[in-house]
């Protein structure tokens, strides 16, 4: 068979990661909840329940295995013409930017990202001279409902359009031309430079806000000029945490009802493609849903990681993740 034809159902993995304990976890003397951790099974909870995934990572799952089973699959098809979206989703702390960035210029500790670029460059290389490749990126984040280029720190409110054929886009984002792997990694230090800047806390600002990376390769045959164009959409989600009903107000809670609302709108998206019989899928009730509206179905492939804390203090958080990503198959 044929990989198009392989590639033609809409493909969503749920992969589920549960990071180890962290030292103020130990130091509080939190249980490890999950049991009976299989390759696609967990149990978790008080009273237990057993949930299945496409994959289940433990606690001492390398970068490298977690890379190859969620996303070299979708890179390869991304090189073949396909959209993709890999996404992690889970509370703060819960190894999101881990899985996706992992720490940027170590070897062994390098995330999907980093890994992807790697690949991407390495197929290039081995390539026939006839083939012509366009790598560029874009880098932003959606906070409080606000496109930020993170390229470009004077771009603090973009809008999401639709090309001539129908095809959304972020409204004059900045894309960049890159040639080598160290050019895109340079370009990622300088989106997160920005990203520091702007803010007074980190921590909390990446909590709050979805990341956006963005990689568009297109090859182009100089000898029957045929042209092939695949994306890919890596997105670190912001914290899925519950404020609490009191003590939240103001910004804060202005804040917390714009996540709830566009995590819920991309877990209504989900799971209605993953059901299968949907005729209507509510693309339009977010701009992240939107923007990734031609990288999610249809002919695409999608990678969703379900990150937990295996802590018995977030047991509760931990539980909603994980129905989040039952929700999603
Ligand atoms: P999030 O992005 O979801 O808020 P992070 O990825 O920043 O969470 O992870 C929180 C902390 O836990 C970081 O210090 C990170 O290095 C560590 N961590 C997360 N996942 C793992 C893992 N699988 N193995 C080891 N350490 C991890
Ligand atoms: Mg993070």
């Amino acid at each position: 068979m044929s990989t198009k034809e392989d590639a033609a159902e809409c493909s969503i993995k749920v992969m589920c990661r549960f990071r180890p304990l962290n030292g103020s976890e130990k130091q509080r003397g939190d249980e490890f909840l999950p049991k009976n951790l299989a390759q696609d099974q967990v149990t978790f909870g008080r009273p237990s329940k057993t949930f299945t995934f496409d994959r289940v990572f433990g606690p001492a799952s390398t970068q490298e295995q977690v890379y190859v089973a969620g996303a070299r699959p979708i890179v390869k098809d991304v090189l073949e013409g396909y959209n993709g979206t890999i996404f992690a989703y889970g509370q703060t702390s819960s190894g999101k930017t881990h899985t996706m960035e992992g720490v940027l210029h170590d070897d062994h500790l390098r995330g999907i990202i980093p890994r992807i670029i790697d690949d991407i460059f390495n197929h290039i290389y081995t390539m026939d001279e006839n083939l012509e490749f366009h790598i560029k990126i874009s880098y932003f984040e959606i906070y409080l409902d606000k496109i930020k280029d993170l390229l470009d720190v004077s771009k603090t409110n973009l809008s999401v359009h639709e090309d001539k054929n129908r095809v959304p886009y972020v409204k004059g984002c900045t894309e960049r031309f890159v040639a080598s792997p160290e050019e895109v990694m340079e370009t990622i230090d300088e989106g997160k430079s920005n990203r520091h800047v702007a803010v007074t806390n980190m921590n909390e600002h990446s909590s709050r806000s979805h990341s956006i990376f963005l990689i568009n390769v297109k090859q182009e045959n100089t000898i029957s000029e045929t042209k092939l164009t695949g994306k890919l959409y890596l997105v670190d989600l912001a914290g899925s945490e519950k404020v609490g009903k009191t003590g939240a107000e103001g910004t804060v809670l202005h804040e917390a009802m714009n996540i709830n609302k566009s995590l819920s709108s991309l877990g209504n998206v989900i799971s209605a493609l993953a059901d299968g019989t949907k005729t209507h899928i509510p693309y339009r009730d977010s701009k992240m849903t939107r923007i990734l509206q031609d990288s999610l179905g249809g002919n695409c492939r999608t990678t969703i990681f379900i990150c937990c804390s295996p802590a018995s203090y977030n047991e509760a958080e931990t539980k909603s993740t994980l129905l989040f990503g039952v929700r999603a198959k």
